[in-house]
């Protein structure tokens, strides 16, 4: 349930429904848009809905939210979250560019990958030092010295940097380093990880589920917003399909979609989506032009001998083209870049 408050409310007569709401063990999330104060109410549905909102002062009306989630709602915050990560914003008129290898795998290779994401115009830059991996034989990450090597290309570069926590005992030491944290498409639904991401501070980017809906996406979001955290900005990696010429499928309808329906940015992940360098490009532009917040795209020195992720990762000569096809095409679309 929302409780609208009447332009010009005070700050007493907001403090007097968050009062009634703990009352009756309720929470109240507050959300302060430049015109509205939205209250939030949270809890038993039943004693909420004995509170006499309506003859509170300073209360305009009380709308119900229909949908499961309800802080990320667009109800609940009509106006579109714009997420800070060190000088980026995502959510605003920017078309943000996340750009770096899949896994940090030493310093040369992380630190040229960040020098050349910033020289084509990327304004945060990603590697995973944590990695969830199909194979236990597989590259599984540097672990903290990978977190090492992130916290150096931020030194060299002046970007932010983001990267993956897949388990919930390595999150404060992944907050240490990172200007935002990864949670990946095979933890979505981890919800105790989603719970404690939702504690902390930093910026989180929450990738959506392999085989999941848009309404679990955003009821993961949920998750995480209610711990306290509302800094979350999704992103659409692709899903399984019965189609195998490509890695997943790109669900591009998504992001129009979530955009009516929640206030959180939301960015494309081509590479994940695709499996395919040649497809990074086309469905970047594709990304812009329906209204993404920004892509994240794999790069790397050597695609070829790349230890993870190799065929969809550019070069850095690829990703430079990229770049400046988005910049060609951001004004047309009313976008910056
Ligand atoms: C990643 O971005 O490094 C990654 C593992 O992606 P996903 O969780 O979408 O598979
Ligand atoms: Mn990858």
């Amino acid at each position: 349930m929302m409780i609208l408050m009447r332009d010009g409310a005070t700050e007493t007569e907001v403090e007097g429904v968050i009062v009634k709401l703990h009352e009756v063990g309720a929470e109240a999330h507050l959300s302060r848009g430049e015109f509205k104060t939205i209250i939030g109410a949270i809890g038993d549905r039943d004693r909420i809905s004995q509170i006499p909102f309506e003859a509170l002062p300073g209360v305009e009306t009380v709308i119900p939210i229909m949908k499961p989630y309800k802080l990320v709602s667009r109800e609940f915050h009509p106006e579109g979250t714009v997420v800070k990560v060190g000088g980026a914003e995502l959510g605003g008129e920017t078309f943000v560019v996340i750009a770096g290898p899949c896994a940090v795998e030493g310093e040369e290779q992380m630190i040229s990958s960040a020098k050349a994401a910033k020289a084509a115009g990327a304004t945060i830059v990603r590697g995973g030092a944590y990695k969830p991996r199909t194979s236990p034989y597989s590259f599984q990450g540097m672990g903290e010295d990978g977190l090492k090597l992130l916290a150096l290309a931020r030194q060299e570069t002046g970007l932010p940097v983001v990267t993956e926590v897949v388990d919930v005992r390595d999150l404060e030491l992944v907050c240490e380093y990172a200007d935002m944290v990864q949670v990946g498409a095979r933890n979505m639904q981890n919800f105790l990880l989603l719970r404690e991401v939702g504690l902390q501070e930093k910026p989180v980017m929450l990738k959506r589920g392999l085989s999941n809906t848009v309404e679990e996406l955003l009821m993961a979001a949920e998750y995480v917003v209610r711990g306290g955290n509302a800094q979350v900005v999704l992103c659409e990696r692709g899903i399984r399909t019965f189609e195998t010429a490509t890695r997943n499928t790109l669900d591009l309808s998504v992001v129009p979609l979530v955009k009516n329906v929640s206030h959180l940015p939301i960015i494309v992940d081509p590479s994940h989506a695709t499996g395919k360098h040649e497809l990074i490009a086309p469905l970047s532009k594709g990304a812009m032009a329906v209204g993404a917040d920004g892509v994240m795209v794999e790069m790397h020195p050597d695609p070829k001998t790349a230890l993870c992720d190799g065929p969809q990762s550019l070069a850095f000569g690829e990703f430079d083209s990229l770049m400046r096809e988005l910049k060609a095409l951001a004004p047309a679309l009313g976008r910056k870049i």
